[in-house]
């Protein structure tokens, strides 16, 4: 649909401009999409973080203008769901007002360049950047100006909503395992902190990974970043046949010695393909879990505190109730996660148990034994005309039937908005109630097929052997 039509011509933000909208099935912020249970509006937030009068103002409106359910993305950013028809351009008008959305600077009177600003926004960070005691680089600032990049240049607008970047700074909490179009890792060199970069996959975690896709293939200072951010895309322009979208399409016809090559006339410092970095890994193991429960920053007495709502949604009441206890004992803003969860930085130590109380008791899952931190599931059939299976109300069925530490992704349809990793184990919907189950292995897409046509009862039972085969029937 388009928000024009929705548009109301008093608004003091969004006048009723003559353009359309750019057609894309991805929410954003100036364009809602249309869903079974109502319009969906994704709120982009820089770096994961989010103002605590910020979280209190989406709670407002998503209880005003939709259903108010806040659903928590894969890509650290938040969506309004069940946006009610005729709701639209207030919703929009009192988000664009509380700061959210492309650049203040940015005319809002172009519809078009302001959704198209918007829409690459996507640079993820760790959710503990600048805070984690093994981060090489605080890749905050390098974010900033990133975003600040990619919504100047009105050529970087042609950009499809899904083209995103990785800034890693080397912290333990870090998701490496979606792959991003352009990556950048920081790596302690002799002479200080380099980053290494690579196209249309993830920072290698182990040798057999430094082997995949592209591998590291250049390593640049960190003050020329930006430069070579910027080189990459207008490269990726200058060469993408005119339907591809993502990198890895454009590595189908052009070499990465022939990108590399290209990229250097838009960069003043020297630009080739780095062969010492062929075997280059992240030194520091990446650890997930830290993403749940109290864990110490690096600044001594401070941690940062986490937990996990229920398949990624809150009420407008819970994220009130969170906003409220990061201005209470933290410091004013919340951190959301590439696992749709949420953490609260900077909280005394001495504070950080009755915190974490005050999560679990708001129904976050803080602890990773639980098994609804290790479980994902799309709108599904709820939500979505696509989904084939209620998946949301399934996976609560599955979470009470499993033991902890199985990770799970149910998926309504093939198209897998849930993930945009392959997980562990996959339950892809084949009618209500009923599974297929996947098995992650070297396949495409889902892994190989283990189990066909199965009810959520005998796929937990599959689950249970399949993750502990060497468990007998009497550990059960
Ligand atoms: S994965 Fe399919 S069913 Fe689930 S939300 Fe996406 S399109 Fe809908």
């Amino acid at each position: 649909m388009s928000v024009l039509k929705q548009v109301s011509p008093s608004s003091p933000v969004l006048p009723d401009a003559a353009c359309a909208l750019r057609p894309s099935a991805c929410p954003g912020l100036l364009r809602i999409v249309a869903a079974r249970d109502g319009g969906i509006c994704r709120i982009k937030l820089p770096g994961g973080e989010l103002s605590a009068a910020q979280a209190a103002v989406i709670a407002d409106v998503s209880e005003r203008h939709a259903t108010g359910v806040i659903e928590l993305t894969n890509r650290a950013n938040l969506q309004v769901r069940g946006v009610r028809g005729g709701h639209e351009a207030a919703l929009i008008a009192a988000l664009v007002d509380a700061g959210f959305g492309p650049m203040a600077s940015m005319s809002m009177s172009n519809l078009q360049l302001a959704s198209a600003a918007d829409d690459v926004r996507n640079v993820m960070i760790s959710p503990a950047a600048g805070r984690d005691p093994f981060a090489l680089f605080d890749t905050r600032p390098l974010c900033a100006e990133l975003l600040a990049l990619l919504q100047s240049d009105a050529r970087f607008a042609a950009l499809s909503p899904k083209f995103a970047l990785l800034v890693d700074g080397g912290e333990r909490l870090a998701r490496l395992d979606h792959p991003h179009d352009v990556w950048l890792a920081a790596t302690q060199s002799g002479d200080g902190v380099r980053f290494v970069s690579g196209l249309a996959g993830c920072p290698p975690v182990s040798a057999t990974m430094a082997n995949a896709n592209t591998g590291a293939v250049a390593a640049v200072l960190p003050s020329q970043v930006t430069a070579l951010v910027r080189a990459l895309l207008h490269t990726f322009l200058d060469l993408a046949a005119a339907d591809a979208t993502r990198m890895r399409h454009m590595l189908t016809i052009h070499s990465i010695d022939a990108v590399l090559q290209h990229a250097q006339r838009y960069v003043d410092f020297p630009l080739s393909r780095d062969t010492s970095l062929a075997n280059w890994q992240r030194a520091t193991p990446a650890d997930a879990a830290l993403r749940l429960g109290a864990h110490a920053q690096r600044v001594v007495g401070r941690l940062h505190v986490g937990g996990q709502p229920p398949l990624g949604r809150v009420d407008a009441a819970t994220l009130r109730s969170l906003a409220t206890l990061s201005q209470q004992q933290g410091n004013g803003t919340l951190r959301f996660t590439p696992w749709q969860s949420v953490l609260l930085p900077d909280i005394a130590a001495h504070a950080a148990p009755a915190v974490l109380a005050e999560m679990v008791a708001l129904g976050l899952a803080c602890d990773p034994a639980q098994p609804l931190a290790h479980l994902i599931a799309c709108a599904g059939s709820t939500g979505c005309v696509k989904g084939l299976a209620d998946t949301k109300a399934d996976a609560l069925l599955l979470a009470e039937r499993l033991a902890g530490g199985v990770e799970i992704h149910l998926s309504g349809c093939p198209r897998s908005c849930a993930a945009a990793h392959c997980a562990p184990y996959t339950l892809l919907a084949a009618a209500p109630g009923i599974y297929d189950l996947y098995r992650r292995d070297s396949q495409p897409d889902f892994g190989s097929c283990v189990a066909r046509h199965v009810t959520i009862e005998q796929a937990a039972d599959l689950l249970d052997s399949l993750a502990h085969p060497a468990r007998s029937p009497s550990d059960a």
